[in-house]
């Protein structure tokens, strides 16, 4: 068998449920089927081909451009992350201007181009081809709908003011039908893959359809700027490329810095910011204190109660931690349930221990209903390790961290729910520091205030 067989061979096609594999088989053939029909509606002149090469530069520029981040939002699976499908801006432009058949080499194009450089391996060859094949659908209704509608087609509507928005109304319907032969088709494969699924979830990614009305717009100006002034269509390339990356890009850098199960500030970003503490308190020869906080038996809570629980816990914790400590990025996520503090200009150890205290007494006054029927309350407790520093030249963030750590083993070992401080001083065997009673007491007024 040739590679080629062995490769079709091969494909998950053939071992799926016979609805589908007869879905996805008529599918294709009929978007080829009608393609074919279609490219003899019109011929194909030169100016064609000088629009057909501007559009498919754009939309490969476009792809290229985008490319690093659209393959990080397929992969990171965000379906929240809005994000416009620009292949749908320069695909809704060729179908108004362009040909039938220079339509739809545009749009196996482009499909082709994206399952190479941003899919990769990550597609299934089946469903890519399929989801290719209703878009190429969804073309096809569009020109028969401007082939039948719009006199001057292909190309743009002119004439007077009220030619011109009936134009424009024929357009949009042909941009409608385009959607909707498109959407029922994906509905039609996943209700066929997945017949449990509720018509909710068959919805639920209905705001994405908005994005995709906002690019059949912008495809729309492209098709006006084509005519007009095809020298300007590049511009649209630059709006598009810049927006995609500076809004994606910036969210991104948010998911970076903000533990999406905590609202805290990730390790990565909370181990920069007390970096850069560390910098200012040497530079201004102050004192700084940092805190390891680590939840005690938190492996018995999931186990008796189950992970979901645990996690309202951890988002429990990290509100009692972000209202103590005013800074945003002073507060990070450490660890699964570990908390990591940074006390700039902290003043004095007995300031470190109180502060600690409190957030003891904080977390230990967290109470939360267990789920349906499992009993009491539960009750969440921390230990807490602490070190004090005066800025010298020689100590690193590294070694406040591996001190406070030390200073949580220690506060484990005498029993739980405790505060331990340790020196940095790395000559220092590190002799732990009992809580002080009048600083636990002051701890205890600052609570009760
Ligand atoms: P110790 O008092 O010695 O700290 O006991 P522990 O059980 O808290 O300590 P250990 O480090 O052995 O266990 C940490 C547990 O935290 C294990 C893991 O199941 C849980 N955990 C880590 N990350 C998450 C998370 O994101 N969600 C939930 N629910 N649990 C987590
Ligand atoms: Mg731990
Ligand atoms: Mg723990």
């Amino acid at each position: 068998m040739s590679r080629a067989g062995r490769w079709c061979k091969g494909w998950a096609l053939w071992g799926l449920p016979v609805p589908v594999r007869v879905l996805v088989v008529v599918v294709n053939i009929l978007a080829i089927t009608l393609a074919v029909i279609t490219a003899f509606f019109a011929p194909v002149e030169n100016v064609d081909l000088m629009r057909f090469a501007l559009l498919a530069g754009c939309a490969l520029g476009a792809i290229e451009l985008t490319r690093h981040v659209e393959r990080r939002r397929t992969f990171a699976h965000r379906p929240h992350v809005a994000y416009i499908d620009s292949t749908a801006v320069w695909m809704v432009a060729a179908v108004i201007v362009l040909p039938p058949v220079l339509a739809s080499i545009l749009v196996v194009t482009i499909r082709v181009v994206v399952w190479l450089r941003v899919k990769g391996r990550k597609a299934v060859p089946y469903r890519w081809i399929y989801s290719s094949s209703t878009v190429l659908l969804g073309v096809q209704a569009a020109i028969l709908i401007l082939a039948v509608g719009l006199r001057s087609y292909p190309g743009l509507p002119g004439g007077t003011f009220l030619v011109g928005l009936a134009d424009l109304g024929v357009i949009m319907l042909a941009a409608a039908a385009s959607w909707a032969v498109n959407f029922l088709l994906i509905l039609a494969a996943v209700a066929a893959f997945n017949p449990q699924a509720s018509v909710a979830d068959l919805f639920s990614n209905f705001s994405e359809q908005i994005l995709e009305a906002g690019a059949a717009a912008l495809g729309i100006l492209v098709a006006i700027v084509l005519v007009a002034n095809p020298v300007a269509v590049p511009v649209v390339l630059v709006v598009l490329a810049a927006m995609h990356r500076g809004l994606l890009v910036s969210q991104y850098e948010h998911a970076a810095r903000i533990d999406s199960k905590t609202g805290l500030a990730t390790a990565g970003r909370w181990h920069d910011f007390a970096e850069d503490m560390l910098a200012r308190a040497r530079h201004h020869q102050t004192s700084l204190g940092v805190l390891i906080v680590d939840l005690d038996h938190f492996k018995s809570i999931n186990d008796t109660y189950g992970h979901p629980f645990g996690d309202k816990a951890l988002r429990a914790v990290a509100d009692e931690l972000r209202s103590e400590v005013r800074e945003l990025d002073a507060c990070g996520r450490w660890g699964g349930e570990e908390f990591a503090v940074v006390l700039p200009d902290v003043g004095t150890e007995d300031n470190v221990h109180r502060i600690a205290e409190r957030i003891r007494l904080r977390i230990q006054s967290i109470f939360l209903d267990p789920p349906a029927g499992t009993g009491d309350a539960v009750n969440i407790t921390a230990s807490v390790g602490g070190v004090f520093h005066e800025a010298d030249d020689t100590t690193s963030m590294d070694d406040l961290i591996l001190a406070a750590d030390s200073a949580l083993y220690e506060a484990k070992n005498d029993g739980r729910n405790t505060v331990r401080l340790r020196s940095a001083t790395v000559d220092d065997p590190g002799v732990a520091i009992p809580p002080a009673p009048d600083a636990a007491n002051a701890a205890d007024q600052a609570i009760s205030e």
